[in-house]
């Protein structure tokens, strides 16, 4: 049985896309005057996200019934386009993919009512045209949350994250200045198009956006990369680490602690400060002089006591970690366009610890980019609704398949 949606919630979905195809090199507008002087013609359809039907489209992604007939569940586009995205039983566009469509296409719509908009810039695609690395030219379709898995480290995984943040630090392609080869291109939303080419040649770096050669990229991007190098440096306060791990102010930890508070999707129940007393306890438990001071206090969903951030499992501390830059990143991707970089094999997250991060920064309540980097196969189960790649690697050079 196919799960509609109602005239109400259809009319939801027009209105909030301005009643313009929502797919982002469309836009065309789907409703006008009919024949007669008393009709309109419409060339719009509200699809569904996650399949109105058990085995339609990218499948129904464990939603509800109500779930899945909920504005949330749904995409304005043109016939067109709403055709396109189902051909191949949906294969070529995944849930994660519509989500994003959706939410830069309202953005767009709201910043042409004139109204202020969050700061969403949407990186759509990668082509790497030449390169060292590559053999033929590839591309990579960005969504909400995009995994990019290989079977050995390296293998182009982490030119591919430094050439997808030269979109705001062009001083990322310094190692690369060079290489014989090397022609990029990147796609992002802004949400009006724009196209950022990078190209080296005989040791210069030519920087194009919009086909103009400039010096310093104009769109303002935070990346953040998420591994777990900084534990292996030695600080004396844990919040000293937290700041510098989350490149933040100490003096605003505190603040951006009650946030994290505010959201119960994560590891942490809640966060905070050590209070006097338990600084003081720490102190006689310790012998050494030059010991660390244990100043950040967490408490683990299903627990009801705190426990000092150092005394957490590596896999927990990890988990506080992510849900703090979550938090972190979801502010900051209120005045910044900002991109997550995670590299699953530096942390110690499992395939089950992660995959609740996963649906999180997949869902509508983050409004930054995910990029995830990890071994092949590890995240199969998890795999619905966002794009998958895997990188293949030859004897000199690497290729690239979409799972
Ligand atoms: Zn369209």
């Amino acid at each position: 049985m196919r799960v509609e949606f109602t005239e109400r919630t259809k009319n939801v979905l027009a209105g909030r896309a301005g009643y313009q195809c929502s797919h982002p090199q469309c836009s065309i507008i789907t409703i006008g005057p009919g024949e007669k002087e008393d009709e309109t013609s419409s060339i719009g359809e509200a699809s569904h996200i996650y399949s109105a039907a058990k085995n339609g489209p990218r499948g129904q992604g464990g939603l509800t019934e109500e779930q899945l007939k909920s504005p949330e569940n749904g995409i304005w586009l043109c016939k067109v386009h709403a055709r396109l995205v189902d051909t191949n039983n949906g294969a070529g566009f995944t849930a994660s993919q519509l989500i994003s469509w959706k939410k830069y296409h309202e953005e767009f719509i709201k910043h042409h009512q004139g109204r202020i908009v969050n700061k969403l810039h949407w990186i759509s695609k990668l082509s790497i045209v030449d390169s060292p690395l590559f053999q033929d030219s590839i591309s990579i379709d960005f969504a909400k949350i995009t995994i990019i898995e290989s079977d050995s480290n390296g293998a182009g995984k982490t030119a591919i994250c430094e050439w997808l943040s030269s979109v705001s630090a062009i001083n990322r392609l310094e190692r690369w200045v060079n290489c014989k080869k090397l022609n990029i291109e990147i796609y992002l939303h802004t949400p009006e198009p724009h196209l950022i080419e990078v190209s080296v040649n005989s040791g210069r770096i030519s920087y194009k956006v919009d086909y103009l050669d400039i010096t310093s990229s104009p769109f303002p991007f935070t990346c953040y990369f998420f591994d777990f190098n900084y534990s292996k440096k030695k600080y004396n306060k844990t919040s000293n680490f937290f700041a510098e791990f989350i490149n933040i102010s100490p003096v605003l930890l505190g603040s951006l602690f009650d946030y994290v508070c505010r959201n119960k999707k994560g590891i942490l129940k809640s966060i905070r400060f050590a209070t006097q007393e338990e600084l003081e306890q720490d102190d006689d438990s310790e012998d050494e002089k030059e010991r660390d001071i244990h100043d950040i206090y967490c408490m683990i969903q299903g627990n009801d006591f705190y426990l000092p951030f150092e005394r957490l499992s590596g896999s927990e501390k990890t988990r506080v970690l992510l849900d703090v830059i979550i938090a972190s990143l979801n502010e900051r991707s209120k005045y910044t366009p900002t991109l997550l970089f995670i590299e699953m094999n530096e942390t110690f997250l499992s395939k089950e610890s992660f995959k609740p991060y996963i649906e999180r920064l997949n869902s509508i309540e983050t409004s930054f980019q995910t990029i995830v980097t990890t071994h092949s196969n590890i995240l199969n189960e998890c795999s619905v609704g966002f794009p998958r790649y895997e990188l293949i690697k030859g004897i000199n050079t690497s290729t690239l398949r979409k799972i």
